[in-house]
């Protein structure tokens, strides 16, 4: 580099040290500090930095060929990691169509599910509902059915905007009702909405079965899930799972679905299941859906860099690594204590407004009165504030300022699933240093 001044440009001005090595749960900058990379970047790594038996096939990969363009050449790679996600979907999940990320697996199940309606003599349904608040991509067509303003707004004229239905927050709920009637109420409302846009004119339903960035580890109340998926079958509604942050075990389970007993339609995976080694994603769907795109002439779809074998061995070296060291298992165990241990820090810090989460995809929110749950003030920029003090003191965490629709600080505190219970003590003691910084500075009370 000859200049301070980078060519590069993000979404902030913001100057972050270069990047030296990772290992593990740990990043090292070039000046030697080490960082724990509690939000596994943004819930990517699962299986930690530099595992060296995943660099050691793909390195076997490379060797042998890094491209193969997928009209031209069947691969060793993507066909054994199809099986393998296969083999790990519920019953009926079988036909796999490999990405390079997040955004691309949901406009491919967007466009799956259309193409799929089509071929049925269903042309007339096009309609994707989803929720608001949500995260679905950066792209024109995911942000249609994208519920956030701040990353919607300034291209609002330039894509279809998809109806949305409210997210089930149910923690901001002030009702007398029970969690299992909270979760129907909610369900109830994707009815509502099929019935006011016309159920022949609605395509899917699309949902994070965990909330992401977008609402912070949302869970709804378990009988959420099953009214959810009862209602698109009433209407013809195809279920579209979001599972690009929950899926490839953050939750706990290989599928956040699974959860819940759940089969979607289509699931989109991605973010955990290159884990960070390769750009990858999945989009899988029902072979009968399938079937009748190819008897159709063929899915009218697809990317240069899709199932290129380098990323699927890696993709499979990933989930070998998982299978071989129980990660997924480990990923529910210590989900358990991370969020026992977050749960605890609501006695000493009264600002902590909620948990919540499943597995190691684990969030909590800050608030300025806990029984309203009114939010801070706005010009402390908490989302930020927290995170950079958490930053210089060596923890990396995630955040983001939106909630039910409106504003509210919550922060993803999302390890790689290889953590072990002495790097959660770690973690723990940073965060808890970082809070107790954040509240001398806003005169805020700690409870010792
Ligand atoms: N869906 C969900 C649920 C996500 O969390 C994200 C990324 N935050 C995306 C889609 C988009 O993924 P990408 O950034 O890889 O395009």
């Amino acid at each position: 580099m000859k200049t301070e001044q980078s060519h590069l440009f993000y979404q902030s001005r913001q100057p972050r040290p270069f990047l030296d090595y990772g290992e593990g749960i740990y990043l090292y900058d070039v000046s030697g500090k080490r960082y724990i990379d509690g939000s596994s970047g943004a819930m990517v790594s699962n299986i930690g930095h530099s595992n060296p038996n995943v660099l050691a096939k793909m390195k076997a990969q490379m060797d042998r060929a890094t491209f193969g363009y997928r009209l031209h050449f069947r691969t060793e790679p993507s066909e054994k990691l199809a099986a393998k996600v296969a083999g790990l979907m519920p019953e009926g999940l079988d036909r796999v169509f490999f990405v390079s990320g997040g955004s691309e697996a949901v406009e491919t199940a967007i466009k799956l599910a259309r193409q799929y309606a089509v071929t049925q003599g269903q042309g007339s349904r096009w309609k994707v509902i989803s929720r608001m608040p949500s995260y679905h991509g950066a792209t024109m067509g995911s942000l249609g059915v994208t519920g956030s303003p701040l990353f919607t707004g300034a291209f609002a004229p330039m894509f279809e905007e998809m109806p949305k239905i409210p997210a089930p927050t149910c923690y901001l709920d002030r009702d007398n009702l029970s969690e299992e009637q909270r979760g129907i109420k909610y369900a109830e409302m994707l009815r509502e909405k099929i019935l006011a846009e016309g159920p022949d004119s609605v395509l899917a339903f699309l949902m994070e079965p965990v909330g992401g960035a977008s609402t912070g580890a949302l869970v709804a109340p378990d009988s959420y899930y099953a009214r959810v998926a009862e209602i698109c079958r009433e209407y013809g509604v195809l279920l579209i799972y979001d599972e690009v942050m929950t899926g490839a075990g953050r939750t706990g389970k290989f599928l956040a679905a699974e959860h819940w007993g759940i089969t979607p339609d289509i699931v989109a995976m991605s973010k955990g299941f290159g884990a960070g080694y390769a750009p990858l994603g999945a989009v899988v769907a029902r072979n009968d859906m399938v079937e009748a795109l190819l008897d159709s002439g063929g899915f009218q779809h697809g990317f240069t860099y899709a199932g290129n074998p380098l990323a699927c061995a890696a993709g499979l070296a990933v989930l070998e690594e998982m299978e071989e060291h129980d990660i997924i298992g480990n990923a529910a165990r210590m989900g358990d204590v991370l969020k026992a241990r977050l749960t605890g820090l609501m006695e000493r810090y009264p600002f902590i407004g909620d948990v919540r989460g499943k597995g190691l995809l684990l969030a909590f929110e800050l608030v300025s009165d806990r029984e309203t749950m009114a939010v801070l003030p706005k010009d402390w920029n908490a989302h930020v504030e927290l995170v950079e003090l958490a930053y210089e003191r060596g923890l990396i965490i995630y955040s983001r300022r939106t909630r039910g629709g409106k504003e509210g600080d919550h922060f993803l505190v999302c390890p790689p699933l290889i953590v072990t219970e002495a790097q959660i003590d770690e973690i723990m003691e940073i965060l808890c240093d970082a809070l107790d910084a954040f509240a001398e500075k806003h005169a805020l009370p700690v409870l010792e």
